[in-house]
């Protein structure tokens, strides 16, 4: 397959997900404009633009673009906001964010060191300002602090970590799928200068934060 070809498929996932999700045109955007085969393992090439997530190695997926897609248009940025990202995987909905706020604004953090260092160089060879940093999220970027917004690509035991809830400013929002019980939920909360506003967004499937 051609770049053309790719261009093409990329294209037309972006179509479908325009039909399928109340998605804003700027997310849609970013969508459309980063090679998500760039990201995803040789032996998956082909499949990178079919709307589904694919194994990254180390036991680690990436999430479908409608998902990406999804958690983006919650966490509401726009150019220049600063994003916090707990979990690079390879650095799809990294590089998706960085399309909207611009370079230097996404600061991600994975506790795999291979995925870190395989992202990082990956998302540097694609032109991408990202800063990624090898370790646990929820001690990462504590000096980069406050964030206009953050987001977990791994999912919470209980509830989102007050760790990350602390790295957002007041008027910030954090989205994160949260385990309850044996299922996972999609959550936005909304953080004021005098509480958290938490908004329910459905059933999801993440891998766990460890
Ligand atoms: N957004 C990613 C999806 C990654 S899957 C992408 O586009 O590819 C979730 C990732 O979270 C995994 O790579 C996993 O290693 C990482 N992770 C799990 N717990 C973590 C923690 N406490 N801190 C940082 N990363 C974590």
């Amino acid at each position: 397959m051609n770049d053309g070809d790719r261009a093409a498929e990329r294209r037309d996932l972006v179509s479908a997900l325009r039909r399928r999700l109340d998605a804003s045109e700027r997310t849609l955007s970013a969508i459309g404009a980063v090679p998500r085969h760039e990201f995803v393992p040789e032996a998956h090439r082909e499949s990178a633009y079919a709307d589904r997530p694919l194994p990254i190695g180390h036991n680690q997926t990436i999430s479908a673009p409608h998902m990406v897609a999804t958690m983006t248009d919650l966490l509401d940025v726009e150019r220049g906001d600063r994003v916090l990202e707990v979990g690079t995987g390879c650095g799809y909905h990294a590089a998706v964010v960085a399309e909207i706020v611009g370079p230097g604004n996404v600061f991600s953090a994975e506790r795999v060191p291979e995925l870190a260092v395989a992202a990082r160089d990956r998302l540097d060879r694609l032109g991408y300002d990202v800063t990624v940093a090898a370790g646990d999220g929820r001690e990462a970027f504590a000096d980069e602090a406050p964030f206009d917004a953050a987001y977990l690509t791994c999912a919470a035991p209980e509830a989102v970590p007050d760790a990350i809830v602390d790295r957002v400013g007041p008027g910030g929002r954090v989205v994160a799928p949260v385990a309850d019980g044996g299922r996972q939920r999609l959550v936005r909360l909304a953080v004021r200068a005098d509480g958290i506003d938490r908004e329910d967004h459905g059933a999801v499937q993440f891998v766990p934060m460890r």
